[in-house]
């Protein structure tokens, strides 16, 4: 073990970080004013790791804590950590470790007999491959730093668990050894270390190209940096279009019209290509014509709007299950008729489901089939009120049966506009059928916002935060909603 502790070069994240891209780890190191900013979902992807971490804790109560809150620094971490190995201390959280400037930190570690387990805790619902070189890197510093590991594991969450009444810990996690896959890395993360290191002993970034790795296996935060040369829609953009679009950018293709005349493309590829070069929009009336056949009035437009965690949040959910919080609904008796509006938006204090469901199924009561933008979504959605709440299984099942799709059309190209950027999505439909119906005046513009201010509004106090909070959700799930009105008229008009 290192007597003196200098500053690291190296810590597990930013190991990892090298692991996907050399100059990823360049950068980070020497220039991260270039860093893009954290994206709201990203933060939250942290956050849970973070909250699991703590929880996971309590699998082995009573610890010594080490972590970066208490000593505001890695070196610190490690010292306590050797005290308290020393002192005979029996669990260790956050336990530090530094050998030949690599520093990591074991979410926790328990003595057995004279050797050590380790836990290393992630918020995902399975072991990845990813996991285990982080894992490995953990190994290869402890034992270096002379711990006897009997066993290292990976604490991830039972997606399976249905919360009744308290969380109980045990259930909620699942453990797996990785052992075995941790000791086949350890020549490679060894050999990964030195390279490592000598990217950072450089005087400049590696020169390494835009590729794969940008995204794979997390979406790398020097993108706006590296990807500045492409424009905001290029082949990398078109539907479907995977490792081709890099095939393309290799030959020197990057903007859409450049794509050479004999480049195989899909029929969704070429709409869009086309429509892009030509600035025009492509309407397939025949097809259009049979899809509005098949929807009659009256009609009702529905949209859901949920929240997901990974320690669930009532009785009777699951990890990371979509739990329905909103939805809002209109009604058309007839092609001309005025829209009656409906809407549910849980208080934040209760489960919402119980009284959503109910609300729901009182206004849906009338005959009428109901469109939803995405289908997916809301049946899913729709199931799993059923099996939650089986005393609605009949009732749930009539309405999902009276579902259809209304982004089919824009799925199949359809009706194709070129603002649409080879996107089906009504974020990018809705403003390019009718710019006056975009959703850049409202405070809310995406599901994901609309799910973290939920999540806020349930542990605010403050009653005017909660009244602006609840009228942003309203006005955001209510755009979704009158917005399939508005499109639907649209594709009524243009199929004559
Ligand atoms: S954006 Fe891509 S090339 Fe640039 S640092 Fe990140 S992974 Fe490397």
């Amino acid at each position: 073990m290192d007597t003196i502790l200098p500053f690291h070069t190296l810590s597990k994240s930013t190991f990892i970080r090298g692991l996907q891209c050399r100059k990823s780890l360049y950068l980070n190191k020497f220039n991260p004013e270039l860093r893009d900013a954290i994206p709201a979902s990203r933060q939250a992807i942290f956050d849970t790791g973070h909250e699991a971490g703590e929880l996971a804790q309590e699998l082995f109560p009573g610890g010594a804590d080490c972590g970066f809150e208490i000593t505001k620094s890695g070196q610190k971490s490690a010292m306590m950590t050797r005290k308290y190995i020393e002192e005979g201390k029996e669990v260790i959280y956050e336990a530090a470790f530094q050998s030949d400037g690599v520093l990591v930190i074991a979410d926790i570690m328990v003595k057995s007999g004279n050797k050590w387990k380790i836990y290393e805790v992630k918020s995902s619902t399975s072991v990845s491959d990813y996991q285990i070189c982080d894992t490995a890197i953990q190994y290869h510093v402890i034992t270096k730093c002379g711990i006897d590991i009997e066993d290292i594991f990976v604490v991830f969450i039972n997606n399976q668990y249905v919360r009744k009444g308290d969380i109980e810990i045990n259930q909620l996690f699942k453990t797996e050894s990785v052992k075995d896959r941790v000791i086949e890395n350890q020549s490679f993360i060894g050999q990964k270390e030195k390279e490592l290191k000598e990217v950072l002993k450089s005087k400049t970034a590696p020169d390494i190209d835009i590729g794969p790795h940008c995204t794979n296996p997390y979406d790398c935060d020097f993108i706006g940096h590296c990807w500045k040369h492409i424009p905001e829609y290029s082949v990398f953009d078109l539907s479907r279009i995977g490792k081709k679009a890099f095939e393309l950018y290799k030959q020197g293709v990057i903007n859409i019209k450049d794509i050479p005349d004999d480049v195989k493309l899909s029929t969704n590829q070429i709409i869009e290509k086309t429509s892009f070069i030509d600035r025009i929009n492509i309407i397939d009336k025949g097809g259009l014509k049979d899809f509005l056949k098949t929807v009659k009035y009256p009609l009702y437009f529905l949209d859901f709007e949920s929240i997901q965690s990974a320690v669930p949040i009532y009785d009777n959910s699951r990890p990371y299950q979509q739990v329905v919080f909103q939805y809002s609904l209109y009604y058309k008796e007839d092609k001309i008729s005025k829209p009656g509006h409906y809407e549910f938006l849980g208080d934040g204090k209760a489960d919402p489901r119980p009284a959503l469901i109910k609300q729901l199924l009182v206004d849906t009561k009338r005959p009428g089939m109901i469109l939803v933008y995405n289908q997916g979504f809301e049946i899913g959605r729709l199931k799993e009120l059923a099996s939650d709440f089986p005393e609605y299984s009949d009732e749930i099942a009539e309405r999902i049966s009276r579902i259809a799709d209304l982004m089919t059309p824009f799925q199949n190209r359809l009706y194709y506009k070129p603002e649409m950027r080879s996107s089906h999505s009504l974020k990018k439909v809705l403003p390019a059928i009718n710019p006056k119906y975009g959703y850049d005046d409202l405070e809310i513009q995406g599901g994901g916002v609309a799910s973290s201010e939920f999540i806020r509004l349930m542990a605010l106090k403050d009653e005017k935060e909660i009244s602006r909070i609840r009228k942003n959700l309203l006005e955001y799930c209510g755009r979704d909603t009158y917005g399939m009105i508005v499109i639907l008229e649209e594709l009524e008009r243009d199929s004559r």
